[in-house]
C-alpha cells in the first residue's frame, strides 16, 4: 500500500486485551488470520519455538512446531525465524524450506527465494572476530564454567553450566569483554550469555526490516523471549508508527527464566515453547 492509501483494514488488534495474565492463543490469532495474505508471522528460536536445555547445542524445535510452521508458510505472506544463531545451524533445527530466515543477531540474512548473505557492513569486521576466537581457546574458558560456541560472524560465551554463576559473569564481563572492546567489538549480554559481534549497527530489529520489506504484509507479530529481541519490537512498533504497517504485535513467550523487563516490553505473553505452539495452532485455522 502506498501512503494515502486506506489501509485495507482497520486495527485489527484493538480488541486483543493485552492486560490479561493470559492471552488466550484464540484470540490473539482471531485479528491476525482474518487476513494471513497480508500478515508476517516471526519467531525467535531459543526459548520460543525450542525449549531451553542446558547445553545450547542440544537445543531441537519440537516436529509439532516444524509441521505447523510449514503450514503457517503456505497461508501467510511470511513465515520466519530470527536468532542470534548462524543460518547454518538455523538450517539444521528448522529444516523447513521457503521461510524467511536471519542469524547472529541480524548479520547474515535470507529471504525466500533469494541467496543468503552477511551483511555488507559487517564483513570487514570479520577477521577481528576470528583473532578474539583465538584469544579465548576453550582450555581459557573452562576453568570459569564457560564455553565459547563459535558462529562465524559472531560468537557466544555461554555460562549456563557454571557452579558459580556470579563468578563467570564477572570474567565475562570484566576480562573477556574488555579484550572484545579493545579490539574494536561489541558485546551484549543474553540469556546466560554473552555475546561478541562486529561493531556494526546490526541486530534483530534491522533484521526485521529487511525482511518485512521483502513483503506486501501490512500486520506483523513477533515473539521473542530475550532482551535482544526487544530490537525487533521495537522494529515492528517504529514500521507501525512510520505507517509500513497497520499492525504490530510484540509476544513474549513467558517463563521463570525470562527477564521481568523484556517482559514488560512486549505487548502481552504466552505461556513459554508450548503457548508458541498453541498460537501457531490457532494461526493454522482457518479465518474466521
Ligand atoms: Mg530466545
Amino acid at each position: 500500500m502506498r501512503p494515502g492509501e486506506s489501509p485495507p483494514r482497520g486495527s485489527l488488534l484493538a480488541s486483543v486485551d493485552v492486560t490479561t495474565p493470559a492471552d488466550s492463543p484464540t484470540r490473539l490469532s482471531s485479528p491476525l488470520r482474518r487476513h494471513p495474505e497480508a500478515t508476517a508471522l516471526l519467531f525467535d528460536v531459543d526459548g520460543v519455538l525450542a525449549p531451553i536445555v542446558p547445553n545450547a547445542g542440544d537445543a531441537t524445535v519440537p516436529r509439532e512446531a516444524l509441521d505447523l510452521l510449514e503450514a503457517l508458510r503456505d497461508r501467510y505472506a511470511l513465515v520466519g525465524v530470527v536468532s542470534g544463531r548462524a543460518l547454518a545451524d538455523l538450517d539444521r533445527m528448522v529444516p523447513v524450506a521457503g521461510l524467511a530466515r536471519s542469524g547472529n543477531h541480524g548479520l547474515e540474512i535470507e529471504v525466500p527465494g533469494e541467496a543468503r548473505d552477511v551483511d555488507p557492513a559487517a564483513r570487514p569486521h570479520l577477521a577481528t572476530v576470528r583473532a578474539f576466537v583465538d584469544m579465548w581457546p576453550a582450555d581459557r574458558l573452562a576453568p570459569h564454567g564457560v564455553w565459547m560456541e563459535d558462529k562465524g560472524a559472531t560468537l557466544s560465551l555461554h555460562h549456563r553450566e557454571a557452579a558459580d554463576q556470579d563468578a563467570a559473569v564477572r570474567f565475562l564481563h570484566g576480562e573477556v569483554a574488555a579484550t572484545a572492546h579493545d579490539a574494536g567489538l561489541r558485546t551484549r549480554p543474553g540469556r546466560m550469555v554473552l555475546e561478541v559481534l562486529p561493531a556494526v549497527q546490526l541486530d534483530k530489529g534491522t533484521a526485521v526490516r529487511t525482511l518485512l520489506a521483502s513483503t506486501a504484509a501490512r500486520s506483523a507479530m513477533y515473539v521473542g523471549d530475550d532482551r535482544t529481541d526487544a530490537d525487533a519490537w521495537g522494529a515492528l512498533r517504529a514500521l507501525r508508527d512510520e505507517g509500513a504497517l497497520d499492525d504490530a504485535l510484540c509476544l513474549v513467550a513467558d517463563g521463570p527464566e525470562v527477564d521481568p523487563a523484556v517482559r514488560a516490553l512486549a505487548d502481552t505473553h504466552v505461556d513459554g515453547t508450548a503457548g508458541v505452539v498453541a498460537l501457531m495452532r490457532a494461526l493454522a485455522r482457518s479465518p474466521c
